[in-house]
């Protein structure tokens, strides 16, 4: 007797992750890989010269949001001399 490879169960496997994954997919919502903000104000660069006593600060400042590895990370978009 030989014996037969599993393929009909593997097939229904992925047909499994198949739908699986759509569903994750439909369940997002709204997706994007990151966002960006505008704030106003302070950085997070502490060496800024927004960080200086009497300065008034960025506006609009631009932030990134995203998520990696499961964190959201959030990156300061500081350009020098002003935004672009
Ligand atoms: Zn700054």
């Amino acid at each position: 007797m030989r014996h037969m490879p599993d393929v009909p169960d593997s097939l229904a496997s992925l047909e499994g992750q198949k739908a699986g994954l759509l569903r994750k997919i439909s369940e997002l919502g709204e997706f994007r890989p990151g966002s960006i903000t505008t704030t106003t104000g302070r950085c997070g660069n502490p060496g800024c010269h927004c960080h200086r006593p009497h300065d008034p600060g960025h506006g609009p400042h631009f932030r990134l949001t995203y998520k990696e590895d499961g964190k959201t990370v959030t990156e300061s978009l500081c350009f020098p001399g002003g935004t672009p």
